[in-house]
């Protein structure tokens, strides 16, 4: 089966490449080195003074890396569509004043050039297979972390990825968000054998979403410690100072105390991670 693989998609393959692929950002962020990368935040930003609180109360706990959409793809378009440019300028205002890293979603090649100082970007799961997008996002020599479509197989998520390495940018981390399932309890169904397999046939950084993945605030902690279990390298996880009142995604968002509870109890599985 790997073999077949390694053919399919060479460039993303562990069997050509033995080495791992290790991620380093300017604020020394690191993905990909053993260690869990923690990126935490809302999901839309809102205005720059719930951005900086919550940010502020991230950098207190430890985070380094800053998560919050400003262009965001929602499923209906009578929902809040983010802040865009706007979005990203309370971004980077809150990077420059906290050192915190950014990762934040692009829709089109179009907005580009609003993520100069992004230091990740995204590619939602809507985008796994906007291959024009990929092949732009292919020329920048930056991170991006492609999450993997609810309906989309693991080989296509690697030949997702592969479109970017095939382009020249080398800095993939593949992020598993949840799949479709039959079930109505769950927003999906975050598939944890998907990480452990995308490890097992990748060289690339493989992080879990366990706040889309469920959908459910109580299920984000189980499911991101089991998620270090399955051997992720990181994990993005939405938060919001006031859930009931978040713009988009309460209904899974974590308290900045909920978080720091889990954010303790995350940092002392890395060390049985790296005996994984
Ligand atoms: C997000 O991370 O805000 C998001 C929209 O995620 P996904 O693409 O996994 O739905
Ligand atoms: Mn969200």
């Amino acid at each position: 089966m790997s073999e077949i693989h390694a053919f399919e998609y060479p460039l993303a393959s562990a069997k050509n490449h033995p080495d791992k692929t290790v991620i380093r950002l300017q604020n020394k962020t690191v993905t990909g080195d053993g260690s869990l990368c923690i990126a935490a935040g809302p999901c839309s930003v809102e205005s720059y003074e719930s951005l900086l609180a919550v940010a502020l109360e991230l950098k207190n706990i430890g985070v380094t890396l800053l998560r919050g959409g400003a262009y965001k793809p929602r499923s209906s378009p009578y929902s809040f569509q983010g802040l865009e440019k706007s979005g990203i300028d309370h971004l980077v205002r809150v990077k420059k004043q906290t050192d915190l890293a950014l990762i934040s979603e692009i829709m089109d090649l179009s907005q580009l050039a609003d993520f100069d100082e992004v230091d990740i970007i995204q590619v939602g799961a809507r985008n796994m297979q906007n291959f024009s997008l990929l092949k732009g996002l292919a020329k920048l020599q930056k991170p991006v972390l492609l999450k993997r479509g609810p309906g989309n197989t693991i080989t296509e998520w690697l030949l997702s990825a592969e479109y970017l390495l095939n382009g020249g940018n080398h800095q993939v981390i593949l992020c598993e968000r949840g799949i479709r399932s039959f079930g109505t309890e769950t927003r999906y169904t975050l598939d944890l054998a998907a990480v452990a397999l995308a490890k097992e046939l990748s060289h690339l950084p493989v992080w879990a979403d366990p706040s889309h993945g469920t959908g459910v605030k109580t299920l984000v902690a189980p499911m991101a410690k089991s998620a270090v279990a399955a051997g992720a390298d990181g994990l993005l996880i939405e938060l919001h100072q006031s859930p009931q009142e978040a713009l988009s995604d309460g209904a899974h968002a974590l308290t900045p105390k909920e978080f720091r509870k889990l954010y303790l109890q995350l940092k002392k599985l890395e060390s049985f991670k790296k005996e994984l």
